[in-house]
């Protein structure tokens, strides 16, 4: 007897566990109307637009030509360039090299809200 009443109360804790973690999940979403916080630089590969987006998978669906062409944007180190352009890569690699389309320089720096005003 003593051991059923073990198992029923750890099957309450794990009950208890999974609601807790829901909550939490559900509460953590940001509500309707919230603002948005996680803006990031992204560049369309297709039409060149330019501008800060939310998204999460790459590539994303540009707000401008409505095709699947928005890219993370990169800025190009070179002095000489400083080119803002799409980081197109294979989705299934992790770590692929992308190069400036302009220049071919492999370095870049984090996108600048200012270079987004192109
Ligand atoms: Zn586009
Ligand atoms: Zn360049």
């Amino acid at each position: 007897m003593e051991s059923r009443k073990g198992m029923i109360a750890a099957a309450t804790a794990v009950i208890l566990a999974c609601a807790a973690w829901l909550f939490y999940f559900y509460g953590s979403q940001p509500e309707p109307g919230d603002a948005i916080v996680a803006l990031k630089p992204g560049a369309c590969s297709l039409c060149g637009a330019k501008y800060a987006a939310e998204f999460g998978g790459e590539p994303a669906k540009c707000e401008r030509c409505g095709q699947l062409g928005l890219w993370y944007a990169l800025k190009c180190a070179n002095p000489e360039c400083r080119t803002v352009y799409p980081r197109v890569h294979d989705v299934n690699i992790m770590q692929a090299d992308v190069a400036c389309p302009k220049c071919g320089e492999t370095k870049f720096r984090e996108v600048q809200p200012d270079d987004l005003l192109q």
